[in-house]
């Protein structure tokens, strides 16, 4: 057993639907502008094929299965952004080509990509990086995760978010400029994808402000669903 200086860090980890066993969480990849409403809303260009845009958050940037989500610090313009979450069960062995990509896929969730809006926009502005709009404590609850066995094929599924009972923002699946057999195949060329990573596939147009006290509820029609409240 290997001897630490510190007490190691727990591993992040998402509950999984018919399983007492969790999902290790490993790196939490994201996908921007892969819906074209949403990248016109915010004024941005949808990308060209072949060059999806990626950022990231750490892996404990996970909320399994919502519930009490804190409003963060060093922002007055927190959104959320509903995404479907796809977790991935085995290593990329290098590059992998389109046609094997979702043999990867372990798991389907639902998940918010909360986003300091304020910060990214300074970002955007000032040509900076995005780690601290993005990336930051408990921005990414994320639903149960459905073994891609029981969930079947994702197709033209309803994506969906609602804030105080009112509808936020919905889609359908097959509206993704990138699907998931293209984004695991571009991420496998720039990273080496390992099992325990997932990957958040990018939001539909209608992102907006979250307030201390609003109650969310999300999922994607058919595959899953979850909770909870801004503390
Ligand atoms: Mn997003």
């Amino acid at each position: 057993m290997t001897d630490f200086v510190i007490p190691p860090a727990a591993i992040a980890s998402l509950t999984v639907q018919g399983s007492s066993a969790r999902f290790p969480v490993h790196r939490i990849y994201c996908v921007g502008r892969n819906f074209a409403e949403h990248a016109k809303e915010m004024g941005a260009e949808v990308p060209a094929r072949g060059t999806p845009v990626f950022f990231m958050k750490p892996a404990d940037a996970v909320v399994p299965d919502g519930g009490a989500v804190a409003y963060p610090t060093a922002t007055t313009d927190l959104h959320h952004e509903v995404e479907l979450v796809v977790a991935l069960g085995r290593d990329a062995d290098g590059e992998i080509a389109l046609t094997n990509a979702l043999d990867l896929v372990f798991a389907y969730g639902v998940g918010l990509d909360l986003t300091r809006r304020d910060l990214q926009a300074l970002a955007k502005e000032k040509r900076l990086p995005w780690d601290i709009s993005k990336g930051f404590d408990q921005s990414a609850p994320t639903s149960t995760l459905v073994p891609a066995a029981q969930a079947g094929e994702l197709s033209t599924q309803r994506l969906w978010l609602e804030v105080n009972g009112e509808l936020r923002q919905q889609t359908l699946l097959s509206e993704m400029v990138f699907g998931v057999a293209e984004i695991i195949h571009e991420l496998s060329r720039l990273f080496a994808l390992k099992a325990g990573d997932l990957i958040f596939m990018g939001t539909p147009a209608g992102v907006a402000a979250l307030q201390r006290g609003d109650h969310f509820r999300a999922g994607v029609d058919g595959l899953a669903e979850f909770s909870g409240h801004i503390a």
